[in-house]
């Protein structure tokens, strides 16, 4: 598969690094230490996305290891996925939705992930057999849909995609599977190469049972003749792509780059879904998450650049309690400054809908940091 090649040919030691971006001697030495426990892996095609030149590349913020990932403020399960547990690799939170960790590989590893404690780490969370989860879907009826993630599940061979997509069409009560995939970002060659895996997405995304894929647009700059090729490939399976962004600090905390993605994204036929709040995680919150109160400031600024269409999205954060979305800010004159959320959704589900105010210290970056 020549997907396959040139997968293997992805940029995972420094020295291999060195021939595309200048490190210095320190530089190198922390990094080291960096990719011991996180390791690097990017694939040429989105390596070529980044502009050498420029040290504040928004690209290679995201992808290339950082000496600030040495920073340890934060926690490795901000969204409470132990809790969720059901059994190892099968996670459910909401009353309709189970959640699969298919592998802990991905096309590239995000130096901002949510899940850095797996991705190309421990394969101690990844479901063993596709089937137990198709057992406890079958078990549970109120699940309507099924998320498989990873790590990325679109790095797998198309022949365990297909086993995935067989086992799931036997469970009537399934109305729509998901896969979250950040290939058609940095890796649509996976797609654009194989039309095995475009076929069986195909076959198996019904008028009645589509197949959506989830992807993760973060910069316009990721939106390139390829990615869109690729984007274009899915829609013509009869795959619906939606797309969920982080609010990256140094990435895309500006509005008028986050409406020009937004706006990029329905013009390729992709819907806005979430925007998030980046997580409080270890060795990403110091870096890459910004606060609540510029985080909304940046949202609701890129709105007014939007139409209709572009701004279906919510500005979200996913917190161990359930999807909380940030609604408003109220800058009261000599008094606290207040901040309002409601439930999207919820592990609980009274919660769900609860509207709800809290003040707000300006530097928070997340619903625990407030009172
Ligand atoms: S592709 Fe997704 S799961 Fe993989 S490292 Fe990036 S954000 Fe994490």
């Amino acid at each position: 598969m020549a997907w396959k090649s040139s997968f293997r040919e992805n940029i995972c030691t420094l020295e291999q690094l060195k021939e595309y971006i200048s490190l210095t001697p320190t530089e190198e030495k922390h990094l080291q230490k960096v990719i011991q426990l996180h390791p690097m892996s990017v694939t040429k095609y989105y390596l070529s996305l980044i502009d050498a030149k420029d040290k504040n590349d928004p690209i290679k913020k995201m992808i290339i290891p950082s000496v600030e990932e040495l920073d340890l403020e934060g926690s490795y399960d901000t969204s409470g996925e132990s809790e969720n547990t059901k059994f190892t690799g099968l996670q459910h939170k909401y009353s309709q939705t189970a959640l699969v960790l298919s592998t802990n590989q991905c096309a590239a590893y995000c130096r901002f992930c949510f899940r850095k404690r797996l991705v190309g780490c421990t394969n101690d969370e990844v479901l063993h057999q596709f089937s137990n989860a198709c057992e406890y879907i079958r078990k549970n009826k109120q699940i309507n849909n099924v998320l498989i993630s990873g790590g990325d599940p679109l790095i797998l061979p198309t022949k365990v995609l297909e086993g995935f997509l067989e086992m799931l069409s036997g469970i009537s009560h399934l109305r729509f599977i998901r896969f979250g995939s950040r290939t058609p970002v940095a890796f649509p060659d996976r797609i654009l190469l194989d039309d095995g895996l475009t076929n069986i997405l195909k076959k198996h995304s019904k008028k009645q049972r589509r197949i959506y894929i989830v992807t993760h647009f973060n910069h316009p700059n990721e939106i390139t003749d390829k990615s869109i090729d690729c984007i274009d490939k899915l829609i013509r399976s009869n795959v619906i792509v939606n797309n969920q962004t982080v609010l990256l600090g140094g990435v895309n905390d500006d509005p008028y780059l986050l409406a020009e993605l937004l706006n990029k994204l329905v013009s390729i036929g992709v819907n806005p879904y979430y925007v998030f709040q980046c997580r409080p995680v270890k060795r990403v919150k110091h870096h890459f998450q910004i606060s609540l109160y510029r985080g909304y400031r940046i949202v609701e600024n890129a709105k007014k650049m939007l139409n209709g269409h572009s701004k279906r999205f919510k500005y979200i954060m996913s917190h161990r309690t359930g999807k909380i979305e940030i609604v408003g800010v109220m800058d009261n004159e000599n008094k606290d400054t207040e901040m309002y959320f409601k439930y999207h959704q919820a592990k609980n589900p009274k919660n769900i809908g609860k509207f709800f105010k809290m003040k707000l210290n300006k530097s928070a970056g997340w619903l625990d940091d407030l009172k």
